[in-house]
């Protein structure tokens, strides 16, 4: 079955041609109140993303992802990898808050938060406007041959974009490996971590590959989160998106031609000028309707908004809205279903605060040594033996640790000469230590023990243990 005409756009990408080359992009560059307010947004996250891997609170990283060493610091929490569960926990948490999120407000994250949209359209493309000008002088640049004009520009521009890359990758090994280490191998010179410097530079080439030529193709055929829009919105969910019942009325769009009484010849206020499709980043006619393509970037909201200013209409023929609202006419609203997607957000939101803030900061682990049944001694006292492993969290050392059986009467001794010990700030302190019970406190062969972790006296943590005895056959 043939496609109908106005749903040909279907059949395509705007980013490949017919013969299924990429078609480059040169949008054209944005101005507008919303454009302004998405720079002073960007520049403010731009400044946290490149701060917050040297910025210190309570002597932590303030955000840290050693992968490789399993550490963590998040808003300067040290995590580890014995608070997993925390992390699934979060992660669960944001899976759904995104997912909620997108339900009800679409894709904002990607036009206003998204480190990829910023990057490119706050940092690399202005650059770009900066030294090859607007559409119309990119686009004759491109065409025209190689002279010293373009051989100058564009590497000028390239050079430029390498020399970002190489910042951001920088930034990137930061989180990480941590910004004073990173500071460190800077000091030590390059060449005494080679590794290292081969990591830099593939970050660097990864950058540079998706700054200066991917671009607003991770956001159409590489981003799962992008692909989960299809799923995700539906006819109530607030997009950026084109009023078709004002812009086509009842015989369509139409060019605009002074003293013409469109409303009485029954067409649309959209004048088909294009400059929403040419501001387009991802290269989309947004009048076709909710695409995947569109990043909510608001550039074409600005551009049409100017446009029906110039011709004396109101603004807003595209704006943020829901499809129901424009087929209904109706203005946005915050509806109950919002409402109760917010309630929730909130909800899970402090959930998720509540639980980084309640975490333990020691965590102790006694488990019986494997393979090893008990010992019977004089005094018809019974033994296990057991190791233990305390990860101190916090920023201090914990000094004169000691070990106190809560549930039984016994004793437990250390194996080493001392009876308490120290661990250090975010250490990990690991032992053998040896539980001893009368039989006659035990209840047959299985029994769990509840085990105090001391500061001095103060009891700081609690754990929980098995102690072998003998079977009882009575
Ligand atoms: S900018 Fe506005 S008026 Fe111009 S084509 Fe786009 S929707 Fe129509
Ligand atoms: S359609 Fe509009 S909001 Fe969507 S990506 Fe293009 S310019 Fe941005």
């Amino acid at each position: 079955m043939e496609t109908p005409k106005n749903e040909k756009f279907r059949d395509s990408i705007a980013t490949i041609d017919d013969k299924g080359k990429r078609a480059w992009v040169f949008p054209k560059k944005p101005k507008g109140s919303l454009y302004k307010y998405r720079k002073w947004v960007s520049y403010g996250l731009l400044a946290f993303l490149f701060a917050s891997p040297f910025v210190k609170l309570n002597g932590n990283q303030f955000l840290m992802f050693n992968v490789l060493e399993r550490r963590f610091n998040i808003f300067g929490f040290p995590f580890w990898p014995q608070d997993f569960h925390l992390f699934v926990i979060s992660m669960l948490i944001g899976v759904i808050f995104i997912a909620l999120f997108t339900v009800a407000f679409g894709r904002i994250f990607c036009g206003w938060i998204c480190p990829q949209t910023i990057f490119m359209e706050m940092v690399f493309r202005r650059i770009e406007y900066w030294i090859e000008g607007d559409r119309g002088k990119q686009i004759r640049l491109s065409k025209q041959p190689w002279n010293t004009e373009k051989i100058r520009k564009k590497t000028l521009k390239q050079f430029i974009f390498l020399v970002i890359s190489f910042l951001i990758a920088n930034v990137f090994l930061a989180y990480l490996i941590g910004g004073d280490r990173l500071i460190q191998y800077v000091v030590d010179g390059p060449t005494s971590h080679l590794s290292t410097l081969i990591s830099l530079i593939i970050f660097t080439g990864v950058f540079y590959f998706v700054f200066a030529w991917f671009r607003e193709q991770v956001c159409i055929i590489a981003c799962p989160y992008g692909r989960l829009q299809g799923v995700l919105l539906d006819n109530k969910s607030v997009i950026v998106a084109y009023d078709h019942k004002r812009g086509e009325a009842d015989n369509g769009r139409k060019k605009f031609r002074k003293n013409e009484d469109r409303q009485a010849l029954g067409h649309g206020d959209c004048i088909d000028c294009f400059q929403c499709v040419n501001v387009c980043p991802t290269g989309i006619d947004i009048r076709n309707g909710t695409q995947l393509e569109c990043v909510n970037c608001t550039a074409c909201i600005d551009e049409c908004d100017h446009i029906m200013e110039n011709i004396n209409l109101p603004k807003g023929l595209i704006r943020y809205t829901s499809e129901d609202n424009i087929e209904k006419k109706t203005s946005f609203k915050i509806t109950p279903r919002l409402k109760g997607y917010i309630a929730v957000l909130v909800i899970l939101t402090g959930v998720l605060s509540g639980m980084l803030f309640l975490r333990n900061d020691i965590e102790a682990n006694v488990l019986r040594l494997p393979g090893q049944l008990y010992e019977r001694k004089d005094n018809n006292i019974i033994s296990n033996v057991f190791t233990y492993n305390l990860v101190n969290k916090t920023n201090g050392d914990i000094a004169n640790i000691n070990f106190k059986l809560l549930s039984h009467k016994g004793i437990i001794k250390l194996v080493s000469t001392k009876a308490s010990f120290i661990v250090s700030k975010q250490d990990i302190a690991k032992g053998t230590l040896f539980i001893e019970i009368n039989n006659s406190e035990l209840s047959g062969d299985r029994n769990t023990l509840k085990i105090g972790v001391y500061s001095g006296e103060n009891l700081i943590e609690t754990t929980r243990a098995n102690f072998l005895g003998p079977r009882s056959y009575n």
